[in-house]
C-alpha cells in the first residue's frame, strides 16, 4: 500500500531510507558566506530540502525582513555546490516568476499567509498548473476550519502535491513553548487529511534550541513523516530566530540519537535493518553509560556532604525510597521488577566501588 511518506518520492523529492523527511537550513538567508558555508555543513547528513527565508514577515516593523531576491541567487549557488534541492516560503504572487527561475523544488505557505482565506485563494489561483509541491503551514491561530479550508483552496485550484507542515499556535496560556503544538487539534486536521504527509517544525514550537530534539521525538513518536529543523553554521549570529536553530553538528547529533517508531521508515532489505538496528543499540548504550557516569558524580557529591555532616562515610541513596521508585519504573515500563531492582543494585554499588 502506497503511503503518505511515498508520496514525497512519487513527486520526485528525495528521501532517505529509515530517515524522516528532513528539511534543515537557516531560518533566513543572510549572507552569501552562510548560505553556502550552512548548506556545505549539511550536505552529508540525509537532507531532502535546504530552507532559507528570503522574505521574512516579522511582528515588528523594525525587525530582520530578509534579504529578498538575492538571496535566490545564492540558494542556486548552495544548490549547485551541494546538491540540496531548496524549499522556500512564498508569501506574495508578485514573487512566483523569480522563484520559479530559480528552479525552488518545493514552496511552503508561511503560518500567516494560512491564516488568511484571502491570501491563500490568490496563491492558489498564482500557483494553478505549478507543477512544485506546496507544503502548507499551520495557520498561526488555532482554527481548524481556517487550516482545511487552505487545502481545500489548493486543491480547488488543481494543486494535488500538498503536504503539511505543524510549526505550532499562538499561545493563549503561558507556556514552556514558543508557539502550542496543539497535539489534538492536529490530531482531527490528521483525521480530515489522513492522505497527506506530516512535517514537523520543532523549531518554530520550541523556540529555543535546548528544547528542538524533546518536540521532535514527540513528533516521532506520533508517525510524522518528517522534520523542517532550522540549522545556521553559526547560530548564535543568526539575524532572526537566533535561540532555536542548531548548528550542524547538533543536527547531526540530534537525528542520531531520535528513535523512529513509524514504520515507514523501517528498513526493508533485512541487512540494512539490522545494521541500523545495531547503531541504534551502539546511540543508545553510549547515551547509558553517559547518564550513569552523570548519575555518578551527582552521587558522589551527596556521599561527600553526607561524610561532612556525619564525620561518617554514608551512601548516596535512600535505600526504600530507591526501592519503591523502581518498583514503580518496572511497572511504567514494563520491564521485570527483578531484572530492575538487581540493576540498580549494581548500579548504587557504583560509588562505593570507586571508593568514594
Ligand atoms: C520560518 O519558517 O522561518 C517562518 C517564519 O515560518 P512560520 O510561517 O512558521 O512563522
Ligand atoms: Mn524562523
Amino acid at each position: 500500500m502506497r503511503t503518505a511518506f511515498d508520496n514525497l518520492s512519487q513527486w520526485g523529492l528525495r528521501t532517505f531510507s529509515g530517515s524522516p523527511f528532513l528539511i534543515a537550513g537557516p531560518c533566513s538567508a543572510e549572507s552569501r558566506e552562510q548560505v553556502l558555508a550552512t548548506a556545505q555543513a549539511l550536505e552529508h547528513l540525509p537532507v531532502s530540502l535546504f530552507r532559507a527565508g528570503v522574505w521574512k514577515s516579522h511582528a515588528l516593523a523594525e525587525t530582520f525582513d530578509g534579504v529578498g531576491n538575492i538571496a535566490l541567487e545564492w540558494l542556486q549557488e548552495a544548490k549547485a555546490l551541494t546538491g540540496l534541492p531548496l524549499a522556500i516560503e512564498i508569501n506574495s504572487r508578485k514573487h512566483l516568476e523569480e522563484i520559479l527561475q530559480a528552479g525552488i523544488d518545493v514552496l511552503w505557505l508561511g503560518a500567516r499567509t494560512t491564516v488568511n482565506p484571502f491570501a491563500v485563494e490568490e496563491l492558489a489561483l498564482a500557483l494553478r498548473g505549478v507543477d512544485i509541491p506546496i507544503f502548507v503551514k499551520n495557520p498561526i491561530t488555532p482554527d481548524l476550519g481556517v487550516w482545511v479550508g487552505a487545502i481545500e483552496r489548493l486543491r480547488n485550484n488543481g494543486i494535488e502535491k500538498i503536504g503539511v507542515i505543524l510549526r505550532g499556535f499562538v499561545n493563549r496560556r503561558p507556556s514552556k513553548w514558543r508557539y502550542e503544538p496543539e497535539w489534538e487539534l492536529l490530531q482531527k486536521f490528521r483525521q480530515i487529511f489522513p492522505e497527506l504527509p506530516y512535517i514537523c517544525d520543532p523549531s518554530h514550537i520550541a523556540g529555543d534550541a535546548n528544547m528542538v530534539f524533546s518536540v521532535c521525538q514527540e513528533a516521532m513518536n506520533r508517525n510524522f513523516h518528517g522534520l523542517m529543523i532550522e540549522t545556521h553554521y553559526d547560530p548564535s549570529k543568526a539575524l532572526s530566530d537566533v535561540a532555536q536553530q542548531l548548528n550542524p553538528q547538533q543536527l547531526e547529533e540530534l537525528l542520531g540519537n531520535l528513535i523512529l517508531s513509524n514504520p515507514v521508515f523501517q528498513v526493508k532489505d533485512e541487512h540494512n535493518r539490522l545494521r541500523q538496528l545495531k547503531q541504534k543499540i551502539d546511540q543508545l548504550d553510549m547515551r547509558l553509560v553517559e547518564i550513569l557516569a552523570g548519575r555518578e558524580a551527582l552521587a558522589r557529591q551527596i556521599v561527600q556532604i553526607r561524610k561532612k555532616q556525619t564525620g561518617k562515610p554514608g551512601e548516596a541513596d535512600d535505600r526504600a525510597q530507591l526501592h519503591a521508585k523502581v518498583i514503580e519504573y518496572a511497572k511504567q515500563y514494563q520491564i521485570s521488577e527483578t531484572y530492575l531492582l538487581e540493576l540498580f543494585e549494581i548500579i548504587t554499588s557504583g560509588t562505593k566501588a570507586t571508593g568514594h
